[in-house]
């Protein structure tokens, strides 16, 4: 069957950007029990004569940083459970947050294949020196992408599936 790739992040990293922008049209909404868990969306991405299944697991809104971190667990641990590959979202114009380091920590514990993505690096002379912050996530390499001007996913994406 299709490796799975789930993307997981903070709230605003520019998850559902990046899935959109990979997924095209295919996508598939699967409902959760409303309050309970989450809607989780589905794709299928084909790149260089792979097929994958993506998965975005967005949140509800939170509102306060301990929600923000628990729902973040929570997510990497379906990421961990379900996925092949996990592609971990960070955003460089907000940098390396403390919530980031502590699933960090989690997705290193678990051995799972981790692609480290950094989002919103736009202008590339300006940010990319901010990449390497997440140097110190202690997690790999980190892969500058855009979602929003579809920038840097070829290298992701050849990333991703040499991890199949
Ligand atoms: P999610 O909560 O992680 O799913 O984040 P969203 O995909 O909903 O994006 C959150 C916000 O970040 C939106 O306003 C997006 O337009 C913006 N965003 C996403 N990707 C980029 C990017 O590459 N560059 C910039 N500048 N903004 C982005
Ligand atoms: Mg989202």
């Amino acid at each position: 069957s299709k490796p799975i790739v789930a993307i997981v992040g903070r709230p605003n990293v520019g998850k559902s950007t990046l899935f959109n922008a990979l997924a095209g049209e295919n996508i598939s909404i699967v409902k959760d029990t409303p309050g309970v868990t989450r809607d989780r969306i589905y794709a299928d991405v084909e790149w260089l004569n792979h097929t994958f299944t993506l998965i975005d697991t967005g949140g509800i809104e939170p509102d306060s940083n301990d929600i923000i971190l628990s729902q973040m667990r929570e997510q990497a641990q379906i990421a961990i459970d379900t996925a092949d590959v996990i592609l971990f979202m960070v955003d460089v114009k907000q940098g390396l947050v403390d919530s980031d380091s502590k699933v960090a920590d989690m997705l290193r514990r678990s051995h799972k294949p981790v692609v480290l993505t950094v989002n919103k690096v736009d202008h590339h002379e300006k940010f990319l020196a901010d990449v390497y912050e997440f140097y110190n996530l202690g997690i790999g390499d980190p892969f500058p992408i855009s979602s929003v001007n579809k920038q840097g996913l070829g290298d992701l994406l050849d990333q991703v599936i040499s991890l199949f």
